[in-house]
Parts: structure tokens; C-alpha cells; sequence
């Protein structure tokens, strides 16, 4: 055996955690660090928030599991919530963003097939996009690193260029069922749509009759500003995948379509064991509200103006290292000059968790409930850790 007894699949910094306090994450040492990596997009009210853990708790004291051969009163609210604040009519729960994709992915398939196209399978997708793990989902994903030595790919995903509505539209085919998107890209690097794309998107898909489904993953329950970001471009999808920030740390995704995008999924042609459980349904509900209370999503609005004018100022000083800010909401990123690794770990050293994404950029996911003080305290913890990779300091070129 070399190393640990776990996959050496993870390339893991060396800390561990022993409790979270909001934005802060403190080691078994008592060393505090601010998180604004939080989880990748997750702890989107950050850690040990008392809502929340008050929601699992009473739930964790009158019942963890039952299978969805029975009702599940809090999966039923969850679903009811998630259709009101949404364009969805229906909603599945699953365990993760994969799953959730997943199910997306076969709602498409199946919707066509029940309206007499079973030809119709094929879903586009868009270069730097990333759908997940599973075998489906790294094929829709098309990134080569994440293919390689898992056999042949799964058929059915067309990929063209990021943002290429022109090759999107070249690559429907008679066999196409749809078109999935990220409005932001996370992984490959903090890469919004315009909202112009996205509208084009809308009409493709009802020109050619094609499923709409967006992969709100890691941008939706509050993360831009909006409840989701397909509402800044003023469409609606008829397909989309949840997950990470609606659980609050807790694992829980879901696949939301309207009726009828969801007019196949019937009794037993898909499922899932652990998929809405109590627990995950107490938190998910908890989770909605905080982020659906009058206010709350204005406030992640402002906040993240706050934290976007602090990082221009940081680019603006140190271009040698920080070549510009991308994103929206608090779904943020560095585009770096130096490898984004580089000020990844010169960030921890100043005790504040980013994560790397691709197109060399540094992401920044604080909680949505960061506080304007804790958003000062990260920004100097950013230029300190830029200064230290800066070339030139702005101080000697000047
Ligand atoms: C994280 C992520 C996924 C995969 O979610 P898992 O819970 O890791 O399976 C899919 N799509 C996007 C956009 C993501 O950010």
C-alpha cells in the first residue's frame, strides 16, 4: 500500500478541519482560516449556521431514512418551493450534481421518445463545460483529462465552441434532443453567457424542438444574485440541474423541468434510494428560508459589488499577477498571469481558501451570508498574497 488507505484521487492540501464557524474554517490547531472556497459553492450559508443545523438536528432526532416507495412531507415542500421560485413544474431529488445531470440527461431522451422520436438523443454541449463524474456526464463534459482510460465514450454528446451559437446551430441534427449549458461556466473558469447567447439558445431550441437544460449546479440558489442565473437573461429553461449551495454543505441535488419536458419520467422509469431523503429535505428547506427571505438576494447583490470593486482595485495594482475579474454575484474569479496554482497556494498562505478553475483562473465562493467586514479582511488577505507574487512591487515601479 503507498500512501493512505483512500484513492490517490485527489491532489489534497495538507489541512483538515475540525469545525466551521460561518466564513471561518479552523483547524485542529486553532489556526482560523477565512473560506472563500467554501466547499466549492456549497456552504452557501457557510458552516454551522444555526438555521441549519437546527433543521437537521430535529429532523436527525424523528427520522433519517424512508424510501420513496412512501411520502416524504419535507421532499413535497422542498419541490413545492423549488416550482414557485422557479420556472419548473416538476422536480426530482437526488444526491448530487452528477445525478442530477444524469437525470436531466435521461428526462431529455425520454421526452422525445414518448413523443414518437426515439432518433432523437443527441445533446450539444459547449467546450470548457463541466457536468460531472459519472460515465454520461464526463461525456457531456468532453474534457479529454476527465475521458481518458474510462473506454469508449458515451454516444449522444455533440460539443462545439464556448459561446459559439453559430455552431451550435450548425451541429442540430435530425437525432438532436437538446442543448445543455452552464450560464456560468465554474470549472472552466468563471465563464458567463452573454445574455444575448442565451436567448439565441431559447429560440434554437423552440425553432428546432429541442430541450432547453442548464446546468445551474454551481451557479444557482443565490450564488449570482439571482435565486438562479438564467434570470438574468430573462429565458427560462425546460430542463435544469441543482446541487452543490442548495443542500448548505448537506449532500442534495435535484433535476427541475416543466411538464412537459418531465411528460416520460413515469412510475419506475428512474429512481433513486437515497435521492430527497428527510434529512437532505430538512436542509434543504432550511437552506430556502434564509435564501428566499424578502432582501436576501439584493443583499448578495451589494455584497458582491463590494468584493468586485475591491478585486478590480487589486488587478488594477498588481497586473503582473491578476489580469482581471471575471463572474457574477459571488460566483467571482481571478483571471491570474501566473500559474493560477501559484497564487492558489501564496492565498493559503495568507490563511484564505480559494479553488482553482480552469482557463488559469482563482474562483472565490464565499458564503452567500459573508459579511462586508469578512469581505474586507478577504481582500486584504488577497493583495497581500498577490503582492507576494507580483514582479515589480507597484511601490518600486512607481
Ligand atoms: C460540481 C458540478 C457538477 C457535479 O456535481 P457533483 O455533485 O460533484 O456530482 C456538475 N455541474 C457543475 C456546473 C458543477 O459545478
Amino acid at each position: 500500500m503507498s500512501g493512505s488507505a483512500l484513492y490517490e484521487t485527489f491532489a489534497r492540501a495538507p489541512l483538515a478541519f475540525e469545525r466551521g464557524e460561518g466564513v471561518w474554517l479552523v483547524t485542529e490547531s486553532g489556526e482560523r482560516y477565512l473560506d472563500f472556497a467554501g466547499g466549492i459553492a456549497v456552504n452557501s450559508l457557510g458552516h454551522s449556521h444555526p438555521h441549519l443545523v437546527a433543521a437537521l438536528t430535529e429532523q436527525a432526532s424523528k427520522l433519517w431514512h424512508v424510501s420513496n416507495l412512501y411520502e416524504i412531507p419535507g421532499q413535497r415542500r422542498l419541490g413545492e418551493r423549488l416550482v414557485a421560485a422557479s420556472f419548473a413544474d416538476k422536480v426530482f431529488f437526488t444526491n448530487s450534481g452528477a445525478e442530477a445531470l444524469e437525470c436531466a440527461i435521461k428526462t431529455a431522451r425520454r421526452y422525445h421518445f414518448v413523443n414518437g422520436h426515439p432518433e432523437r438523443y443527441r445533446i450539444i454541449t459547449f467546450e470548457g463545460a463541466f457536468h460531472g463524474r459519472t460515465l454520461a456526464t464526463i461525456a457531456a463534459g468532453g474534457q479529454q483529462k476527465y475521458l481518458e482510460g474510462f473506454g469508449p465514450k458515451v454516444e449522444g454528446f455533440d460539443q462545439v465552441p464556448f459561446d459559439d451559437i453559430d455552431a451550435a446551430e450548425k451541429a442540430i441534427g435530425p437525432e438532436t434532443a437538446a442543448i445543455l449549458v452552464e450560464p456560468v461556466q465554474g470549472e472552466g473558469g468563471i465563464r458567463s453567457f452573454p445574455a444575448a447567447s442565451m436567448r439565441r439558445l431559447r429560440e434554437l431550441c423552440d425553432k428546432h424542438g429541442l430541450l432547453l437544460a442548464l446546468d445551474e449546479v454551481q451557479s444557482g440558489v443565490g450564488r449570482t444574485g439571482k435565486f438562479f442565473a438564467y434570470e438574468w437573461s430573462g429565458i427560462e429553461p425546460d430542463l435544469m440541474a441543482i446541487a452543490k449551495g442548495i443542500g448548505g454543505g448537506f449532500p442534495v441535488g435535484a433535476c427541475l423541468a416543466t411538464d412537459a419536458a418531465a411528460a416520460g419520467m413515469t412510475a419506475g422509469v428512474h429512481g433513486t434510494t437515497f435521492g430527497g431523503n428527510p434529512l437532505a429535505m430538512a436542509v434543504g428547506n432550511a437552506v430556502l428560508d434564509v435564501v428566499l427571505a424578502p432582501g436576501f438576494l439584493d443583499e448578495v447583490s451589494r455584497k458582491a459589488l463590494l468584493m468586485k470593486q475591491g478585486l478590480a482595485a487589486i488587478a488594477d495594482e498588481f497586473p503582473s499577477v491578476i489580469e482581471g475579474i471575471r463572474g457574477e454575484g459571488l460566483l467571482l474569479g481571478l483571471k491570474c498571469r501566473v500559474p493560477n496554482t501559484k497564487v492558489n497556494a501564496a492565498l493559503r498562505d495568507e490563511k484564505l481558501l480559494t479553488v482553482p478553475a480552469g482557463d488559469n483562473v482563482i474562483r472565490l465562493l464565499p458564503p452567500l451570508t459573508v459579511t462586508d467586514d469578512e469581505i474586507r479582511e478577504g481582500l486584504a488577505r488577497i493583495r497581500a498574497g498577490v503582492k507576494s507574487l507580483a514582479a515589480v512591487p507597484a511601490s518600486a515601479a512607481s
